[in-house]
């Protein structure tokens, strides 16, 4: 069987004032993921495991932080980006496997609710998605939320090139290095490093 393998992880601090999200759902908390999205840190650490898994780039290759489309947006859009990079890379989700590190609320007693969210999201089946929770002891992050996921994919089909937003990137990556070569025969420039897409090391999505 040919399988991949992504890891994400993600955290947001939590903030008063805006509903809690985590796993598609709105918990009853007093306080909020903070994050220019709803700060949803399951789905961001489940997409850019996704992502990961087919080397699609991370959710912040797709969605810069401080674009005011995604401001207060469903993460769900995320997960559906990057569901549609798995179809077109050929690939399936096999099962995920997550754990949330946040000192409250307490997940155990929803996390088959939740479970059954994402997998609605994924469309796959329950049993194929895991949401374990632990507290962080001894870490002094009481006020963050953090959620570590990975997935494993299986092949289904060849991948669909022409249609896939990361194969889009990868030809611009290869149109850079062809004009990189001509300067390079031509002027004896030396070949630079291609430009990566936009990634921002204070992701908020
Ligand atoms: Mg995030």
């Amino acid at each position: 069987m040919d399988t991949r393998i992504g890891f994400g992880w993600d955290s947001h601090a939590f903030k008063a004032g805006v509903p809690l999200r985590i796993g598609g759902m709105t918990l009853d908390h007093p306080e909020g993921l903070a994050g220019h999205s709803d700060g949803d840190v399951l789905l961001h650490a489940i997409t850019d495991a996704m992502l990961g898994a087919v080397s699609a780039g991370d959710i912040g290759s797709f969605f810069p932080p401080g674009d005011p489309r995604w401001k207060d947006a469903d993460s769900a859009i995320f997960l559906n980006l990057a569901m549609e990079e798995l179809q077109h890379a050929g690939y399936r989700i096999a099962n995920v496997d997550t754990t949330l590190i946040l000192a409250a609320p307490k997940i155990a007693p929803i996390a088959g609710e939740m479970r059954a969210r994402v997998s609605e999201l994924l469309g796959i089946e329950i049993d194929q998605v895991s949401i374990k929770a632990k507290t962080p002891e001894g870490l002094g992050l009481d006020h963050v939320a953090q959620c570590h996921a990975v997935v494993l994919v299986e092949r289904v089909q060849e991948p669909d090139e022409l249609k896939s937003m990361s194969a889009v990137i990868e030809s611009q990556r290869q149109l850079e290095d062809v004009v990189d070569d001509l300067l390079a025969s031509v002027h004896g420039v030396p070949k630079k490093r291609t430009i990566s897409p936009v990634y921002d090391t204070e992701d908020i999505t």
